[in-house]
């Protein structure tokens, strides 16, 4: 198992005897897993937070914090992926097995350590591992074009928008469209479509940095967010893409087509935008003005035509409508 596909798990031991650690590691190392050590409940959760192992042998009595509790806050911890946690516990009881399965351990051994047994429940415990992580991946991406899916991209916007109000940030969101894309699938069928719908994604994906998030947020509808990034410098971006794609030829079996997008850039801070929704809301608002404009451009919130299109973005509103309230409805 450790050395399928050339990838050595990492286990994390947790025990407060350094003698059991010892014998444990060697052991572990002799069949291939990676390890790393910490002889008490505070230092393993932080060891965690820093780098997830890929499953724990959790002692059960240790001081201070016991493995109860150090698998119960691991658990606990959303931000962290799935982590198989064996207790290693000395009392053959069922009462503690009990008490260690409730705190959220995936499965136990009793000590002294059967080496054999401890082998086939962590070989069990990485290849729940392995699938809950496929899970998680296919969860937040989407199937045709690898990019996030919109769902797990709200999320990320969220995050970033509270972290930009807190750091007072700029953050840049770019809504792209591919324009008549409808034409591309009647005139060479839906196959070429999802060609095309991949290929403009690893565009994107070239385009963009490694901070900025990129999402399919519908269809033929890409999002981009740009964290740090003042709304010139998402423009900058949008106009880049846009022009890339100009020149692009989308290939597919047996010949090559062009596209061209349009695209709508907002960017926080703005006087109307005081959450993810408004925000994205904007950008929508902005792309929409790109379509009825004439396609193949990239409009921002607040230049003249947006404004021309959209009534006039109004600071002083109450509840702080950015736009006109355009009726898309896609
Ligand atoms: P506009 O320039 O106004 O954006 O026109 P459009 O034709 O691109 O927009 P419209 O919303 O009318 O049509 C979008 C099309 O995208 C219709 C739909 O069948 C197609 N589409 C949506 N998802 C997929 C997909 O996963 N694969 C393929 N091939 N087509 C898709
Ligand atoms: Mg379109
Ligand atoms: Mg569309």
């Amino acid at each position: 198992m450790p050395t399928e596909q050339g990838y050595s798990p990492l286990v994390l031991i947790v025990d407060d005897h350094p003698d059991n650690v010892e014998v444990l590691q060697v052991r572990l190392d002799a069949l291939g897993y990676r390890t790393a050590c910490a002889s008490d409940g505070e230092t393993a959760l932080n060891m965690v937070a820093q780098s997830p192992p890929d499953l724990i042998l959790l002692d059960v009595m240790m001081p201070r914090m016991d493995g109860n509790e150090v698998a119960r806050r691991i658990k606990a911890d959303k931000s962290l992926p799935y982590i198989p946690i064996i207790m290693q516990t000395a009392l053959d009881s069922t009462q503690s097995k009990v008490v260690g399965l409730d705190s959220g351990a995936d499965d136990y051994v009793t000590k002294p350590i059967n080496y054999a047994e401890l082998q086939a429940r962590m070989t069990a415990a990485l290849r729940i591992k392995s699938l809950q992580d496929k899970l998680a991946e296919m969860a937040i991406t989407d199937a045709l074009t690898g990019l996030f899916n919109r769902r797990h991209l709200d999320e990320r916007l969220d995050e970033m928008f509270e972290h930009s109000v807190r750091l007072h940030e700029p953050l840049s969101v770019v809504m792209f469209d591919i324009d008549h894309f409808k034409k591309v699938n009647d005139t060479y069928g839906h196959q070429v479509g999802d060609a095309v719908l991949a290929q403009f994604a690893q565009l994107l994906k070239h385009a963009a940095r490694d901070i900025d998030r990129i999402g399919r947020y519908g269809g033929e509808e890409f999002m981009v967010l740009l964290p740090g990034t003042v709304i010139d410098a998402g423009v900058t971006f949008a106009k880049r893409v846009r022009q890339e794609v100009e020149t692009h030829q989308f290939e597919y079996e047996g010949g090559a087509l062009q596209c061209t997008i349009s695209a709508g850039v907002a960017a926080f801070p703005h006087p109307g935008i005081h959450n993810r929704q408004k925000l994205v809301k904007a950008a929508d608002d902005a792309l929409y003005v790109a379509k009825t404009t004439g396609r193949n451009r990239v409009i921002r919130i607040g230049d003249e035509e947006f404004n021309a299109n959209v009534k006039e973005v109004d600071d002083q509103h109450a509840d702080g409508t950015v736009g006109g309230g355009n009726s898309r409805s896609n």
